[in-house]
């Protein structure tokens, strides 16, 4: 059997004709299997979806409870649709991220999602899931991005909180993953005063806290009972399009910050107004990529979203095959 019957792009996304299933489909479909949440992975609108309990719950505090007409929970234990063997292994993503594992006569696919390999503490670490064919993302898939320590990173934001108390530190953050392991990241620096949230990020934040993980006091940045001034030297964060909006005059002074792993390119953060860059990624960064390629050693990589090319090369100079997917519809850390 070629790899290409088993699972093959088109149009919707990937599809996997002896199961009927797409993975993460960009349109919907009478069957989705979805690796996590973020939106350009998890849309509204599937006859059916089997994603991990923790994305089925949060593609429904996002599109509602009725984003499907049937909810199929999925965890690390194998099970058969269509014919097909399918496991869900953790991505270390963001919370319920997973990688969606298929096993169809004697022919192994890992679909990765989008994966990470720093520690994170929001959700369980990735796991190698052995294949011979693996499907990687490569976002941040050439070789200048390397990410560094993110605690270091949250060193920057309290040393500029000392530095400068009379400003409002604002973070921003997608809801989704990066906003929770932020604040965690916080925490575990010492920091233990209230967080300020803009309003986008309180369902997810909750929704975290429920399921187990501490992020210590949160307040909403617009309770009314807080004066202006009162914000000096607090952490303040918010989707990064609310730095954009009239939102941000209720601060004292405010100082911009963004954490996300394209703050590696100067250009952006400026481009973007961003005093206070914090490289804080949920992406692996090329080190770890390559790395998990050579761990996994599949017989083929195919690759999505990101710098197809320099992977395709690095494919090439390794004696690796490799594919470039050309899936259209995925972005990195969509805006939310
Ligand atoms: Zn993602
Ligand atoms: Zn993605």
């Amino acid at each position: 059997m070629r790899f290409e019957d088993l699972l093959h792009p088109t149009e919707q996304g990937l599809y996997c004709p002896p199961g009927d299933f797409h993975i993460d489909p960009v349109a919907p479909v009478p069957r989705a299997l979805i690796t996590h949440g973020h939106a350009d992975h998890a849309r509204p609108g599937h006859g059916a979806v089997m994603a991990t309990p923790e994305t089925l719950d949060i593609m429904a505090l996002r599109y509602g409870e009725e984003f499907t007409r049937a909810r199929q929970p999925a965890g690390p234990e194998r099970t058969e649709v269509g014919g097909v063997g399918v496991t869900f292994r953790p991505a270390g993503h963001v919370l319920g991220s997973a990688q969606i594992g298929l096993e169809y006569r004697g022919v192994r696919i890992t679909v990765s999602g989008d994966y990470c390999r720093h520690s994170n503490p929001v959700c369980p670490p990735w796991e190698p899931l052995p294949c011979d064919v693996f499907v990687t993302e490569a976002t941040f898939g050439l070789p200048v991005f390397t990410h560094p320590d993110p605690m270091e990173e949250i060193g920057k934001l309290l040393a500029s909180l000392e530095t400068f108390p009379d400003r409002a530190h604002m973070v921003g953050a997608y809801a989704l993953g990066k906003a929770q392991r932020v604040i965690a990241l916080i925490r575990a620096a010492g920091w233990d005063r209230p967080i300020y949230l803009h309003g986008a990020l309180t369902a997810l934040c909750d929704y975290h806290v429920a399921q187990g993980i501490d992020l210590g006091a949160l307040r909403p940045a617009t309770d009314s009972g807080v004066q202006k001034a009162d914000y000096a030297g607090e952490i303040v964060l918010a989707p990064p399009s609310a730095f954009n909006a009239p939102w941000i005059r209720r601060f004292p002074d405010p100082l911009i910050g963004f954490a996300s792993g394209w703050m590696q390119i100067r250009n952006r953060a400026k481009a973007r107004g961003v005093e206070l860059p914090l490289v804080v990624s949920d992406h692996v960064d090329w080190p770890d990529l390559t790395r998990t390629v050579e761990e996994l050693n599949p017989q083929e990589t195919w690759i999505t979203h990101g710098r197809e090319d320099a992977l395709m090369r690095w494919c090439e100079m390794t004696q690796r095959r490799g594919r470039p997917l050309r899936l259209v519809g995925y972005e990195d850390e969509a805006p939310e």
